[in-house]
């Protein structure tokens, strides 16, 4: 048997071509399930075959078009005729890009010989802006060469080698990232005191924060370099996640400020920032948005320093015979830690964790080396945890009160941001090194993919 594809083309002239485009065979009657229907190699040779013939009937339709002379209607001459390649997602195409003389009723002097190439000018870049897209997600998704062996499996794209992968992954990023700025710069105070009002009713922008380390390049200052990664949500907005490398981010405020205003957050407007504690978060949210900002201390960072004395304590009430004496408070304290933080009483829980520590730190353990270590550790636990509330004593508010409000109060429920971003596509155990530049780059591109930002945003990016 035998199937042949021919394309009926119509111009827009009603005049009709038919091109025959491929021809299948088969056996008469197939023996195998694998002889029936089409195959991916019969498919990549119809798609490349379909796009080059629709490719250069469409160009050569422009240039014609662009031949006759917009001032007087008269064909322009044809100075010569060049050849010009097109990457797209079935095969590269090559297209006639003739030029021709410009009309003589426009040409600048007499004797001058202007010359245009109306196809080049169309083709402003070497490929098409999907398969720029498609070529961008697939590099932020999954590694470039992955990506690269996806495409060519199933298309008859070219070129598919992961270099083109990655250098279009980052111009994809360059677009990106120049939108945010740009959508940051934008004048977005809230005017009117009505709107103002409503700003005020409507849930308040929460920004959570968390940094990453990436694995260098080798060759680079450091072995590792810290990624932040975020999520901004809004009761009522899908969530949007940003991500940037400081040290390489052109303007690192812009890219959180496009994502904040992408919120519906207006200038003046008060954000909670809810971060692991450490100056340099809150502030990266605070020169975006220029105003005030509430910061939060993440309940999963403490809670998790609060396990840490539970533990050291656990392990001390667990040696038999028990080698000292520990005193009523001892255990009490430790056990009420987790409840004073969670309810908003640090200084009560200073006091508690000050009181182990001083008793921790003197206690007399005769002939007990295991022991001893476990108390020493237990003080060490308590001063770290005593100063890590300390430093942050403006960030700590009752969570209890918060949780039950409804709101947010760890990071961890912006689950996994950091997972998503970088750990899936940079993770350690994939060896992958990076250079802080294209980490930010691939970053860029992946959270507008996960967000769902992209396909949307790349239509603009395209025109
Ligand atoms: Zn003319």
């Amino acid at each position: 048997m035998q199937w042949t594809v021919r394309l009926e083309t119509r111009t827009s002239e009603g005049e009709v071509k038919t091109t025959e485009l491929v021809t299948f065979s088969r056996p008469g009657v197939v023996s195998t399930l694998a002889e029936i229907g089409l195959m991916l190699a019969e498919t990549k040779t119809l798609l490349a075959k379909l796009q080059a013939s629709m490719l250069c009937g469409q160009v050569a339709a422009y240039a014609a078009h662009h031949r006759v002379c917009a001032a007087c209607g008269v064909l322009q001459p044809l100075k010569d005729r060049r050849t010009r390649r097109l990457q797209t997602l079935f095969g590269t195409v090559e297209v006639e890009a003739p030029r021709f003389k410009v009309c003589r009723c426009r040409q600048p002097a007499p004797l001058a010989e202007v010359t245009v190439s109306p196809v080049c000018a169309l083709l402003t870049a070497r490929c098409t802006p999907e398969l720029e897209r498609v070529q961008a997600e697939l590099g932020a998704r999954t590694s470039f060469r992955d990506g690269a062996r996806i495409l060519e499996a199933l298309l008859p794209v070219s070129p598919a080698n992961h270099e083109s992968l990655r250098s279009r992954t980052h111009a994809v990023a360059l677009q990106l990232e120049a939108a945010d700025r740009q959508a940051a710069a934008e004048i977005t105070a809230v005017r009117d005191n009505t709107a103002k009002a409503a700003a005020a009713d409507a849930s308040r922008p929460v920004v959570m924060l968390d940094g990453a380390y990436i694995r260098a390049v080798p060759g680079h200052q450091v072995r590792n370099f810290e990624a932040i990664c975020g999520k901004v949500e809004r009761e009522g907005h899908a969530t949007r996640r940003f991500a940037l490398v400081r040290s390489v981010a052109e303007q690192p405020h812009a890219l959180l400020r496009a994502a904040l205003l992408d919120q519906g957050w207006r200038e003046g407007e008060a954000v909670t920032a809810i971060s692991d504690g450490g100056p340099a978060l809150p502030a990266l949210v605070r020169s975006a948005t220029g105003g005030p900002v509430e910061p939060v201390l993440d309940w999963f960072h403490l809670s998790m320093r609060v396990q840490h004395v539970e533990q050291v304590m656990r392990g001390l009430c667990a040696l038999e015979p028990l080698p000292l004496v520990l005193p009523d408070h001892a255990q009490i304290d430790v056990e009420r830690l987790r409840s004073l933080l969670w309810n908003g009483h640090n200084e009560k829980a200073c006091e508690a964790l000050g009181r182990i520590a001083s008793w921790a730190k003197d206690a007399v353990v005769p002939n007990e080396p295991v022991a001893e270590a476990t108390v020493r550790r237990l003080a060490a636990r308590c001063a770290e945890l005593r100063s890590y509330i300390e430093n942050n004593e403006g960030a700590l508010i009752d969570y209890g009160q918060r949780s039950r409000a409804g709101k947010p109060i760890s990071t961890s429920r912006a689950e996994g941001t950091v997972n998503q971003l970088v750990n899936a596509r940079m993770n350690k155990r994939r060896q992958m090194r990076w250079s802080p530049r294209g980490a930010h780059r691939v970053l860029q591109v992946r959270a507008a993919v996960l967000d769902g930002r992209f396909r949307q945003q790349a239509i603009q990016l395209a025109a």
